[in-house]
């Protein structure tokens, strides 16, 4: 009886100790995924707030990507949506169908809109929930959402020095890291990813948009202004200049910049007479580094009778019959900065479309024919050569003569914004995508930031009731944007302060971010070898799993193992 008191206290007291971590480390998990991740925000979409829509207009200055994202969001929460858009030919029928790609002069204000795209994950996803005859709309237009059976994905990057497969298999999606084949599951139901270039992705998002609701339209001309009667008010309007040149006011509840990398949304807060909290001006808040990257990119339209000639290679693997299903391929070579600095990249679009891309750090001699790209690629510093396949691409668009366009450009640098530190913010303005924050391209994120910004706008407008935005509501905003796409920001810089190259931020060095670099050395050797990790990052990767989870006591222990096994390795000797 003495000994089974106290026996029946210390398994109380473990349960309890158990219960505590339990519980714990599900509310951290849940803190973490609310505020980090937008994932679990998806099923709001579509929601209607308390109190019915705003009765009066959501202005949104820009009409691509993240300008289409925010209207749709927009049109569930107010009574009219009025995109102001500069390229007018995107607000005609032109703009719904825009299958032509490499015309010149087509988006005079995003030149990147024939280069290649791809896409992560959860755009796609997103997209179902925003327009549930997406995916019908995309394949009408050759664009595909890519599963199992016919995916093959590929990432190789030359973090680890374990052997490769040298030639991707069609099956279930197939992604390798560094020729290593990653299993993994996914969080959410539907994990296939769109494939399609920027024309036809841009362009689906339109149509569906201007079909489906009724209540947003296009105005050409530009936004050149915000209206605001009192200081610390909110916005009661935008100047529009048309494009016959006629000048006019819009009058609006709510302001979305969309406009790029013009960064207009800034400009006009700092022409209001904003500060930053500490009183300065605006630039302030503008940071700013250049990664010096030369990308170069080409695309061709693969004629079908050479198609068998490709096969069987990376990106046209399987049966010439299987491509009408809609295989796709995408090789992306990331280099470890230890020793290279160039990247190449493959992918197959919509139909036949063949896109590949080469880049560099630091380096200012691009490829313009395929014959330069044949000599670049050769010259990689990989754990594991790129295979034949790809070579085999070269030489048969060469053989046949097939129109091959080479464009080059110097990337534009970095650029985040820091919406927060700004004071007296007017509580219905928001900025979303390339306005705020513009990645480095390289990473092909650029897209899917849009989207994530445009499903957190949509949670807080949710999360709203009345017809009066609070006070406070547009600081909220950016502090919640900021948790969840600023990881882009911080991660890429700190990848491209790896190359010596670079130019920094103000006031920072290269050495910012070296902790963070030698983490993720380890990270890279566990997603081959560790499935936990695999599965973690593969999510992270397609934004299904915020960032931070990669620095999680589990996952932290593992990258202690390694990073003492290193030490004591080199101890011994
Ligand atoms: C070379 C390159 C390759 C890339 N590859 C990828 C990739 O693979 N995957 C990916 O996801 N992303 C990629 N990106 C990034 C992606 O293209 C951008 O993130 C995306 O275009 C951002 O969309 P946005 O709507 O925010 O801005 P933008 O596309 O720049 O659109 C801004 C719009 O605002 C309009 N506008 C500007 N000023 C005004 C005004 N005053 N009034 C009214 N309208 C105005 C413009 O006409 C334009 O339509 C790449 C970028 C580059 C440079």
């Amino acid at each position: 009886m003495h000994l089974r008191l106290p026996l029946l206290g210390i398994l109380t007291i473990l349960g309890a100790i158990y219960l505590i971590y339990w519980s714990l480390s599900v509310s951290i998990s849940n803190f973490i995924f609310r505020n980090f991740s937008a994932v679990d925000d998806l099923r709001l979409i579509g929601k209607r707030r308390k109190g019915g829509k705003f009765q009066g207009v959501a202005v949104v200055s820009g009409g691509s990507i993240s300008g289409l994202l925010a209207a749709r969001i927009l049109s569930d929460h107010f009574k009219k949506v009025v995109i102001v858009e500069a390229e007018e030919w995107l607000t005609t029928e032109q703009g719904l169908w825009d299958g032509i790609r490499c015309s010149p002069k087509k988006r005079y204000k995003v030149f990147q809109y024939t280069f290649m795209h791809c896409y992560q994950a959860f755009l796609g996803h997103a997209l179902r929930y925003m327009f549930p005859d997406f995916q019908e709309e995309l394949e009408k237009v050759g664009g595909k959402y890519v599963l199992s059976p016919n995916t093959c994905f590929q990432v190789i990057s030359a973090y680890t020095n374990l052997t490769s497969e040298k030639r991707m298999a069609t099956g279930p999606f197939n992604a390798q890291f560094s020729g290593i084949p990653l299993t993994h599951e996914w969080r959410t139901e539907t994990p296939d990813i769109i494939f399609s270039t920027r024309p036809v992705l841009e362009s689906t998002i339109r149509r569906v948009l201007l079909n489906s609701f009724s209540n947003v339209e296009y105005l050409p001309g530009s936004v050149y202004s915000l209206v605001r009667a009192a200081k610390s008010g909110p916005i009661e309007g935008v100047l529009v200049r048309k494009l016959d040149g006629k000048k006019v006011t819009l009058s609006a509840e709510f302001v979305v910049d969309c406009t790029g990398s013009a960064y207009s949304g800034l400009r006009w807060l700092q022409e209001l007479g904003l500060r930053t909290e500490r009183g300065q001006a605006l630039d302030e808040v503008k940071e700013t580094y250049n990664h010096n990257v030369l990308y170069s990119f080409c695309e061709a339209d693969v004629p079908k009778h050479i198609l068998k000639d490709l096969r069987p290679s990376g990106a046209y693997a399987g049966k010439v019959e299987d491509h009408a299903k809609g295989i796709a391929g995408f090789h992306y070579w990331l280099p470890d900065a230890s020793r290279e600095r160039q990247l190449f990249g493959i992918v197959r679009q919509e139909n036949n479309i063949l896109h590949m891309a080469y880049g560099a750090w630091g380096l200012s001699k691009p490829p313009k024919t395929l014959a330069d790209l044949r000599d670049n690629i050769s010259g990689l510093s990989l754990n594991e050569p790129v295979p034949e396949w790809a070579y085999d691409i070269l030489d048969t668009l060469e053989k046949e003569n097939v129109p091959v366009k080479f464009e080059t450009v110097r990337m534009p640098p970095g650029v985040y914004i820091r919406y927060t530190g700004i004071k007296d913010l007017p509580a219905n303005f928001v900025a979303i995508g390339d306005s705020v924050h513009k990645a480095n391209a390289v990473r092909g994120q650029g897209c899917t930031k849009a989207c994530i910004d445009a499903v957190t706008l949509n949670t807080l407008l949710c999360r709203t009731s009345g017809q009066t935005l609070p006070t406070g509501f547009s600081r909220r905003f950016f502090a919640l944007q900021d948790k969840r796409t600023g990881a882009i920001w911080s991660a890429g810089k700190t990848e491209d302060y790896a190359w010596d190259t670079t130019i920094p931020c103000k006031g920072e060095d290269l050495a910012v971010g070296s902790f963070a670099r030698t983490y993720m050395k380890y990270v890279g050797q566990l997603i081959v070898s560790d499935p936990e990790v695999t599965n973690i990052f593969m999510n992270v990767v397609h934004f299904f799993a915020p960032g931070l989870v990669l620095f999680s006591p589990r996952i932290l222990r593992k990258v202690l193992r390694l990073w003492i096994a290193d030490r004591w390795g080199k101890f011994r000797l």
